[in-house]
């Protein structure tokens, strides 16, 4: 399920700095897993978000629209994804079954990214779903994410320790 905040015309999108702006494009809004999450924004930011509300894109989304068209894929073309992708999340390693993988657009169709093949690699459902929550910057959210809550759970000496290693492994 991906939902969206529109008000009919525009949509809820976030800027790089998580700032609430406003897009006539629907592949730049900003999807939510549930209409629970995306009323939970409005709750947020009533003022901002006035007028707005959840529309699911998958139930009624593009029909009779120019905007961009996910494409449907076939069972064969899903198997030689899953079989590139080794069988498993391309995101956070979990193994997959075929039926449980979701397609994930390594370069986000919002950011430009096309839907052929080689954009393309298997993703696991949450993992999918939280990396088009946080785009544009999903990689930078995520290491960051991950060494705040690492000094919260250990300690700053844990975390620099941390950050040296990957900065060794870039
Ligand atoms: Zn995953």
């Amino acid at each position: 399920m991906a939902i969206v905040l529109t008000n009919g015309k525009y949509y809820i999108a976030t800027n790089k700095k998580g700032g609430i702006i406003k897009t006539e494009a629907i592949e730049g809004a900003q999807t939510f897993c549930s209409v629970n999450a995306a009323m939970r924004k409005i709750f947020r930011s009533p003022g901002k978000c006035k007028g707005y509300y959840p529309y699911d894109m998958e139930n009624t989304a593009y029909e009779g629209s120019t905007k961009i068209r996910r494409r449907r894929f076939s069972d064969e073309e899903r198997e030689i994804i899953y079989n590139k992708s080794g069988g498993h999340c391309e995101l956070c390693g979990q193994q997959l079954l075929l039926e449980n993988m979701t397609l994930d657009h390594i370069v986000p169709l919002s950011m430009g990214g096309g839907d052929s093949m080689e954009n393309l690699q298997a993703a696991c459902y949450a993992c999918n779903q939280f990396k088009s929550n946080i785009l544009p910057d999903f990689m930078d959210r995520i290491i960051k994410i991950f060494l705040y809550q690492t000094e919260k759970k250990c300690s700053k000496d844990m975390k620099l320790k941390i950050i040296h290693k990957l900065v060794e492994a870039l």
